[in-house]
């Protein structure tokens, strides 16, 4: 492992400005489950690295008058124990109990788990100088490819790791981004990008950003909402599809749909025509086998992966159940 330097910044906007312009050299760490994996790997070699956890107030989760406001060093465990979220937003609950382990959840963070990077294991091993390291290859295309994409395949065949996007684009959350000319935010929909956007990021973020919070609005809370995922192993594991939906009933009559994908694609996909397929129909079994068989139109899988196309379908069918079953 190359050795680094550390920087204990008190504020955000001092993180900024330790960050620098270019991602290799400097780079954030939040509980380190992830960063340090790769620098032991070396996948990252920062000469500086970042540490959030001197910086005040962002492990605070703030109830406001429109919502919830999360912040970036929140540990997974905590949100996924916090009252308020089970109640009001209990997906978002369900995908964090399923993510890593206990110890990782008692570690891990809001902010790292939304931009910890790929598990690929071309990406994650140091003798392969795939695409997403500047390379000219994926070699997951050609090779051993039965834990990657199905969907936006082609350039990269990553799949995004994180549980706990699904559901909170489901509740339509926003991501707050400080830069050195202060905060914006975006729909957390749009913070994840594909990689013909940029094959060597999963995120929007420039080297000198941070993403600071999340927002979860009020107007998403209490609905018929559902996160289910299938994995091989109950726990250490990664997902090997999973679905994220978020219904407003009117009796069985669904009035409004949010359905997000994960898993299956290099980042979450909030599917417009599921939720479409989903709007002004009467719950039934016949609908979500409709809407199941619908969502895997159009799928590319690779060589060995097409067992996650079967597995998408019974996923969704069985998520907008427990849905609409609560
Ligand atoms: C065995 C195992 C199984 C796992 N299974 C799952 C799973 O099923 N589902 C799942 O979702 N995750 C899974 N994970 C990943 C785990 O959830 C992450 O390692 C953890 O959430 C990362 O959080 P962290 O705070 O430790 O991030 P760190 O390691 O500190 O950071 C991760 C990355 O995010 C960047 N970063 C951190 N905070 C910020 C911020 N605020 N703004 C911008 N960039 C930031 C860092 O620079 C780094 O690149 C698994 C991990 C392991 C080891």
């Amino acid at each position: 492992m190359k050795s680094f330097k550390m920087a204990m910044p008190k504020t955000l906007e001092g993180a900024v400005k330790v960050l620098g312009f270019d991602f290799e050299k400097r780079q954030l760490m939040a509980g380190g489950t992830d960063l340090l994996g790769c620098v032991k790997e070396h996948i990252a070699e920062p000469e500086v690295v970042v540490n959030l956890k001197g910086i005040p107030h962002l492990t605070d989760v703030v109830k406001t008058e429109t919502g919830v406001e999360i912040g970036a060093l929140v540990k997974l465990d905590d949100l996924a124990n916090n009252k308020e979220i089970q109640q009001r937003w209990p997906a978002l609950a369900q995908a964090i109990a399923q993510t890593a382990t206990p110890q990782i959840r008692n570690v891990g963070t809001v902010g790292g788990n939304l931009c910890q990077r790929p598990r690929c294991w071309y990406y994650r091993d140091e003798n392969y100088h795939c695409s997403k390291k500047g390379g000219s290859t994926c070699y997951a295309l050609e090779g051993e490819n039965e834990y990657h994409a199905i969907f936006e395949t082609g350039l990269c065949q990553i799949v995004h790791p994180s549980n706990m996007a699904g559901p909170l684009i489901a509740y339509d959350a926003l991501a707050e981004i400080q830069s050195p000319q202060g905060t914006r935010q975006v729909r957390l929909e749009k913070f994840f990008i594909s990689p013909d956007m940029n094959i060597e990021r999963e995120n929007i973020l420039k080297p000198n950003e941070i993403l600071s919070k999340i927002l979860i609005p009020n107007s998403s809370a209490n609905k018929n909402s559902c996160y289910y995922e299938t994995r091989e192993k109950q726990s250490f594991d990664w997902a090997l599809c999973g679905t994220s939906v978020s219904l407003k009933l009117n009796g069985k009559m669904i009035q409004e749909a949010r359905v997000v994908l994960n898993a299956i694609a290099p980042r979450p996909i909030r599917r417009l025509d599921l939720e479409a397929a989903l709007t002004g129909k009467k719950v039934s079994k016949r609908l979500f086998k409709k809407v199941a068989d619908m969502a895997v139109q159009g799928a590319t899988p690779l060589s060995k992966n097409s067992y996650k196309i079967e597995l998408l379908k019974v996923v969704i069918e069985r998520c907008l159940s427990e849905a609409t079953e609560a």
